[in-house]
């Protein structure tokens, strides 16, 4: 297993000076940290100049979409290669408010991935169950389809990060229970074998919802929680920066 993940992401929120501003104040208060991994994703816009600002820090450079051809006339959208190029390590794909603000259906967003793929970038595939549908019961039904279908021939597990989100936990300050979290992400390791066998191990599933410093011990303290996904307490560097150093 990798260390432990955390990643803050903005959203859209953050000019560029707005966003340098809490790179300065951040860098030197997660300087030390050297056994886990730090991914900010910051807006397309902001890409280059925070881009610039972390290099040569322990803060990995992520982004918060691609579109999956790499050029041509697709008026608005940002291609992987263009990302590559930029500096970027992780694109977060699969995002619930992409599936629901921007209609990206399972297929779309295994076409996504499959281009990030192919340009070696390391992929951070959301899923999770709405409100509706953990009441009715069919939490795993879904996680097992959007798995099913966003990794069907993605045939590269080690570029893999998985990351369940409740989507109604998402910006809601309701996190999901230790044991919603537990069994959803144990089903989620259990899918991952069933399709890619022993390296499913090494795939860190991460936990998005609500995350804050108050209960992010907790969190990573449930079984095969391999780190978070911060949305809201991310936006503020010293929140961030007490979710990324909570002590085991
Ligand atoms: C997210 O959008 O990925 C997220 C987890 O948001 P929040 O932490 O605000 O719930």
């Amino acid at each position: 297993m990798y260390s432990k993940f955390i990643v803050a992401n903005w959203k859209m929120h953050k000019t560029i000076s707005e966003a340098l501003s809490f790179i300065d104040d951040f860098i030197p208060m997660v300087k030390d940290i050297k056994d886990r991994e730090i991914g900010i994703a910051p807006t397309f816009l902001c890409i280059a100049s925070v881009g610039k600002a972390i290099k040569d820090t322990n803060i990995k450079l992520c982004a918060q979409n691609a579109f999956y051809e790499n050029k041509g006339a697709y008026t608005g959208e940002i291609s992987p290669s263009m990302l590559k190029d930029a500096g970027v390590e992780y694109v977060i794909i699969g995002h619930s408010e992409r599936r629901k603000y921007f209609n990206e259906t399972d297929e779309v967003i295994n076409k996504k991935i499959d281009a990030c793929v192919k340009e070696d970038l390391n992929v951070i595939f959301c899923i999770g169950e709405t409100l509706e549908e953990r009441q009715k019961d069919k939490t795993t039904e879904i996680l097992k389809t959007q798995i099913i279908k966003g990794l069907d021939k993605i045939n590269s597990p080690e570029t893999l990060t998985i990351a369940y989100e409740p989507v109604w936990a998402i910006g809601t300050g309701v996190v999901a229970t230790e044991s919603q979290i537990a069994e959803a992400h144990s089903f989620i390791r259990n899918q991952l074998r069933e399709i890619y066998g022993k390296v499913a191990d090494k795939i860190r599933i991460l936990y998005g919802g609500s995350v804050t410093p108050e209960n992010i011990k907790t969190i990573m303290t449930i079984d095969n929680v391999d780190g978070v996904l911060v949305g809201g307490a991310s936006l503020d560097p010293v929140k961030f920066a007490k979710i990324v150093k909570y002590e085991f």
